[in-house]
């Protein structure tokens, strides 16, 4: 037996079992098997006895027998255990004793399945967490396992479980003995995966050990020194691969070499109103050094949001100028596209570059001149949506492109972008973002890209007061904004905009317009909308009056939550908060707070707000850090749902480690693989030979994303 033996043929499993458990948990081979490690352990020297369980305990662990078990109705009436139909069924109680005391247990759901299994005079492990509800002590749907599961040392391994598999009898139980066999049968020849050196190095357990003691634990510590080595080897396995992709890249991948600053990169410079803040002076100086290297640049440009990413962009648009390249860049909608564009041609006024704008509403007549600049090379500078990756528009020769807000588009598109070269050469390539990603992940999803962070703000931002409240301050809110308007400031006024019904959403967004206008009625307040109905110019209307001061309130969808930059405005109210996401919220957040001595954000919530959105509407109040609240939002919800990073394509299925948690071992696992890497980059040398073969597996195998994103 080894790890690609189908598990089929461990004792007790057969074909039924075999393919139970690869359609519930994906288990194929025996080596699948093993790596499926429990979630939990059960401690059998911490079974509470029942008369000192308290219900400010975090957690506890009853071992009790069922003493009488009562199903109720909807409304409250107990239903007869005979003739039962268990869709009538709304709760089920428990009363469980041990010699101490009694608890009452409740289930809400799943109850068929615990009815069935709660026999009156059978005895469990009961594991959750205890509260009061009428005097009584109980637990709500407590985690249930079988005493019997205690056979193997003091910590026992539960396992993820479905409804299916507890049916096909794969219980707990079961599930420690087939991994008991499956460890029998291959830890006699199981190869390492990891050269003794690292094992050395690292002061890591051998595979065998961790394996068993993952499973079958003799102790705590054995149990930390076998988490820590499985946890390790996959982050470092997973940071090797990226990294080696990148070294491939780099040796590889011809780039435009651009040896100079340029005239144009020193004029705009020295015309710049404002002094570089540090950390852009920083990652101009990366950028720069990467378009002289003669190697291509891939580079991931984050910083939040007002951090002054524009500026970066326009100063490395204008290096690939001063080679005699062009530059182009790329934004995700035509409101930022303009935006972007009157800056830019503002800040390259002195140098004398030509910048053109190209949208899906570019006249033909301008098209055609634009295309024409273009390929003379007469455009230095070319800015727009994504109308600029169509196959009509050619370059003389694109030397650098800039992708602002990279979540917004679409791998295809992006790749599109990187395919407009200069004589089969990529341009650089530097992709910004404004959505924080925590390191970690960006380590992970971007483990293949160079990353730089501009993490200081531009002096003069002002900490931005952020304020939730409920439907019953609706009017103070009105008064708030009357007079900040009398101070001569501004406001956004934000509704959510979520298609799946997005029928409502208009409406909501024109029902809150028009009382708006009731409540700021003309000629003393002007109000203006921005919606994606309207047409280009309708909205380029609305915009310019918000932006030159002439409308006092900008109602809009989020079309307004990247890029916009209205100094003046100091209000930023957002309808129904509770239905935007964290990132998104500090987005909208990052508007104001730009120019005003004071700044506000209101988030008005609606009357349903789940225990979730709530902690994230509580963590917008209490910090302003986007990186703060990226890791937060990650911890929450796993960073499978982080927003932004879904369509980033790059699937992260870790079996034990977890980028929330492990972040440190995550950083060393990276350094670690860095050193390996700058020895060996090819990982040929004998010695390293074990991970060459762990890289050729398909989980390690890490698409070049780099080429993409
Ligand atoms: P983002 O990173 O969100 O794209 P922007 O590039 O739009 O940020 O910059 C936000 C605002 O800060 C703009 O008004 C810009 O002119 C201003 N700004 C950028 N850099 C500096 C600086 N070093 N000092 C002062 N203001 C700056
Ligand atoms: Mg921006």
């Amino acid at each position: 037996m080894d790890m690609e033996t189908s598990i089929q043929y461990l004792p007790g499993v057969g074909p039924r079992r075999a393919q139970l458990l690869e359609s519930e948990l994906g288990v194929r081979t025996v080596g699948d098997l093993l790596h499926t490690y429990p979630f939990r352990y059960i401690d059998r020297s911490s079974i509470t006895p029942i008369a000192e369980v308290y219900p400010d305990l975090a957690q506890v662990q009853v071992r009790a027998t069922v003493m009488k078990v009562r199903l109720f109705a909807k409304n409250g009436a107990e239903l007869p255990p005979d003739k039962l139909k268990y869709n009538m069924v709304a709760r089920m109680s428990v009363i469980a004793a041990d010699n101490t005391g009694e608890i009452e247990l409740v289930f809400f759901k799943g109850v068929k399945w615990m009815h069935e299994r709660l026999k009156p005079g059978s005895t469990f492990v009961f594991f959750g967490k205890p509260a009061v509800f009428n005097n009584h002590l109980n637990i709500v749907h407590p985690e249930v396992d079988a005493p019997d599961n205690f056979v193997t040392g003091v910590l026992s391994g539960v396992y993820t479980s479905t409804e299916k598999l507890k049916n096909g009898g794969v219980t707990g139980k079961v599930m420690l003995k087939m991994i008991g066999s499956a460890l029998e049968g291959v830890l006699p020849t199981l190869r390492e995966t990891l050269p003794d050196y690292v094992l050395r190095e690292k002061g890591l357990v051998p595979l065998n050990y961790a394996l068993r003691q993952i499973h079958f634990p003799q102790d705590q510590e054995a149990l930390s020194k076998a988490s820590y080595r499985l946890k390790f080897e996959e982050l470092f396995l997973l940071q090797l691969s990226l990294l080696k992709q990148k070294y491939i890249r780099s040796r590889s991948a011809q780039g435009l070499k651009m040896p100079r600053v340029g005239e144009a990169f020193n004029i705009c410079y020295k015309s710049l109103p404002y002094d570089l803040t540090g950390a852009q002076k920083r990652v101009i100086k990366e950028i720069r050094e990467d378009m002289m290297s003669g190697h291509q640049m891939n580079r991931l440009l984050q910083g939040d949001v007002g951090s002054g990413k524009t500026m970066v962009a326009v100063l490395s648009s204008l290096i690939a100028v001063g080679n005699g390249y062009q530059a182009c860049i790329m934004a995700p909608t035509e409101v930022l596209a303009q935006q972007h564009y009157a800056n830019v041609s503002r800040y390259l006024a002195p140098t004398g570059v030509r910048v053109e704008l190209l949208t899906g509403n570019t006249g033909t007549k301008a098209r055609r001149e634009i295309h024409a600049g273009l390929q003379d090379g007469s455009v230095g500078v070319l800015i727009g949506t994504h109308a600029l990756i169509e196959d009509t528009v050619q370059f003389h020769a694109l030397g650098l492109a800039v992708i602002d807000e990279q979540h917004r588009f679409g791998v295809e598109q992006r790749a599109r972008l990187w395919a407009k070269g200069f004589a089969g050469v990529h341009p650089h390539v530097l992709v910004m973002t404004a959505t924080p990603i925590p390191r970690t992940l960006a380590m992970t999803l971007y483990g293949d890209l160079d990353v730089s962070v501009i993490d200081e703000m531009p002096p003069g931002r002002k900490p931005v007061q952020t304020i939730c409240v409920g439907e019953n301050k609706r009017h103070a809110m009105h008064n708030f904004i009357r007079d900040e308007i009398a101070k001569g400031r501004q406001a956004f006024i934000v509704y959510p905009l979520i298609f799946e019904n997005e029928k409502l959403d208009y409406k909501n967004l024109e029902l809150g317009y028009e009382e708006i206008v009731k409540a700021f009625p003309m000629p003393q307040y002007k109000v203006a909308i921005v919606h994606g109905r309207q047409t280009p110019q309708e909205k380029a209307f609305n915009m310019d009056a918000f932006a030159a001061g002439r409308a006092n309130i900008l109602v809009s969808t989020t079309v307004i939550e990247v890029g916009v930059d209205v100094p003046n405005a100091s209000v930023m109210v957002i309808e129904s908060a509770e239905r935007f996401g964290l990132s998104q919220l500090h987005q909208l957040r990052g508007r104001v707070g730009r120019g005003a001595e004071r700044s506000y954000c209101i988030l008005m919530k609606g009357q349903k707000v789940s225990k979730e959105s709530k902690k994230r509407l509580d963590l917008l109040c209490a910090t302003e850090n986007g990186f703060e609240l990226a890791e937060e939002d990650m911890k929450m919800r796993g960073p499978g749902d982080l927003e932004g990073t879904q369509q980033s394509g790059l699937p992260i299925t870790l079996s034990i480690a977890s980028l929330a948690k492990d972040g440190l071992i995550l950083s060393d696992a990276r350094a670690y693989a860095q050193l390996i890497l700058d020895k060996d980059p090819g990982l040929v040398l004998p010695i390293n030979a074990p991970l060459a073969a762990e890289l050729r597996r398909d989980k390690y195998t890490v698409h070049d994303y780099s080429q993409i994103s």
